[in-house]
């Protein structure tokens, strides 16, 4: 039997909207509330940092949101992603399981995170905004959106956490490439960076700081918004073009998932492959078990409090109920550096407290491991984040075995590793560290939680 097993759709068959889970949910998301009077904000109050379309995204309960032509044209360079059966994969783990995956890693910049960037950049365009400034950890979503700031002639500055300035200059060197400008984060170039770096000059950086920053530039100037890569409705709704072409790939397998897995930052590749199922599920189709991953040293989902809390660190953001680790905590240093943020999505967060969805988590070396093991059968080196989704696809397909089914297991491959290449070596020479988070500093966080009226 031919091992090489991909199933590929035309490009017509690029989705032609976006789904909305929150058309489906048998309860309305609890609303975003103004960082100062706690009450509901409304489009005003977010108008400073988002144009208006999207704004309305953020807040829409219809079902299907239609994809503007100008973004399905650039889609057109690499969607519809392919998605795979790993039968190699399924042979060495010899497991009765069938193994499918979704390769985001086939966008320009290596990740999912495109499908929401073209877009954001295309509705700033529309709204005739000609600066946007965003924050990056370890660099996808600044390289996804100064792709997409090249694409519309939108000057991007990126606000770089600045432990990965140094010791990610690739992707810094992408960004610069594609015209982006990308600064390491504290910077004195606004108040929030100024004043960290007044009580340490050598401060390392965290996706919060670099938030706070990227938020005063964009709430200060007429002509520049803000763009968040992750964790917002509207980004989980521009992702979900990933599970709606793998149910139609699906189709052309014969199958259909009982498993879906996405590793977790701040949800926005989960959602993107797993909403449509879930959708289906809600309108009264097939079940689907649903599996989050998440990082252990960064247990959002499986360890964090579902509260309101702020987005970054300087709390200049709108507050959202969410699983959260705390406004201030900082992760330790680990290698998927796109896991490394103190909350959830709030619509993830939902779903995980209707009990829709299950959440697990993972050191890295277990997820290497099996990165390593993905790469060896398929030929294709997943990024870190990624080796999360990998690690429960293999735990999952290794039960079917154990237990003698045979089970359909979809994951998504949120990007591939090609710029995480020294997280590999250091794998390779045993220097990889489970560090656990700091209970008390969580603690400690959590009890700095914002006090919010009750609902
Ligand atoms: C950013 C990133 C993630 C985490 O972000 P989500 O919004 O949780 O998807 C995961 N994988 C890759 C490759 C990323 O770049």
């Amino acid at each position: 039997m031919n091992d090489t097993v991909k199933y590929v759709l035309s490009e017509e068959r690029i989705p032609k909207f976006w789904y909305n889970l929150t058309a489906d949910l048998p309860v309305p998301p609890p609303p975003v509330l103004h960082p100062g009077t706690l009450k509901p904000v409304g489009p005003d109050d977010l108008a400073p940092l988002f144009p208006m379309a999207l704004i309305a995204q953020e807040v829409s309960t219809e079902r299907e949101i239609e994809i503007p032509q100008p973004v399905r044209e650039v889609y057109r360079q690499w969607r519809p992603s392919p998605l795979h059966r790993a039968r190699r994969l399924e042979k060495a783990l010899d497991t009765p399981a069938r193994i499918y995956f979704k390769n985001e890693g086939v966008s320009p910049a290596g990740s999912h995170k495109p499908n929401t960037a073209v877009a954001q950049a295309f509705y700033n365009r529309e709204a005739g905004i000609r600066h946007i400034t965003t924050e990056t950890g370890a660099g996808q979503w600044g390289s996804s959106l100064a792709f997409a700031g090249a694409v519309f002639g939108i000057e991007i500055d990126v606000y770089m956490v600045r432990v990965s300035y140094n010791q990610k200059p690739y992707r810094r060197a992408l960004m610069e490439t594609y015209g982006a400008r990308c600064v390491a984060s504290p910077s004195n170039e606004t108040a929030s960076g100024r004043a960290i770096l007044a009580k340490n000059p050598n401060h390392p950086g965290s996706l919060g700081i670099a938030i706070s920053e990227a938020v005063e530039l964009a709430a200060q100037r007429d002509d520049t918004k803000y763009a968040l890569g992750s964790v917002l409705n509207h980004v989980m709704l521009h992702q979900t073009v990933i599970g709606q072409e793998a149910m139609a790939q699906f189709e052309l397998a014969n199958d259909y998932p009982d498993v879906v897995i996405a590793c977790t930052g701040g949800g926005s590749n989960f959602a993107g492959i797993a909403f449509p199922f879930l959708g289906a599920q809600l309108r009264g189709g097939k079940h689907v078990r649903v599996i989050a991953v998440e990082p252990s040293a960064c247990p959002s989902l499986t360890k964090g409090a579902y509260a309101y809390d702020f987005g970054d660190t300087a709390h200049l953001t709108p507050l959202t109920k969410m699983h959260t680790l705390g406004s201030s905590f900082t992760p330790p240093g680990f290698h998927a550096g796109g896991l490394r943020y103190h909350g959830m999505g709030p619509l993830v967060s939902l779903v995980k407290e209707l009990g829709l969805i299950e959440a697990r988590a993972y050191h890295q070396t277990p997820c290497f491991e099996a990165g390593v093991q993905f790469a060896r059968a398929e030929g294709i080196v997943p990024a870190p984040e990624s080796n999360h989704a990998v690690r429960a696809a293999i735990d999952e397909a290794l039960r079917c075995k154990e237990e003698g089914v045979s089970r359909s297991i979809l994951f998504n491959l949120s990007g591939h590793g090609h710029f995480d290449m020294q997280a590999y070596i250091d794998y390779q020479a045993g220097n990889l560290l489970d560090l656990e988070y700091a209970e008390d500093e969580v603690a400690l966080a959590l009890a700095g939680l914002p006090s919010v009226p009750a609902e």
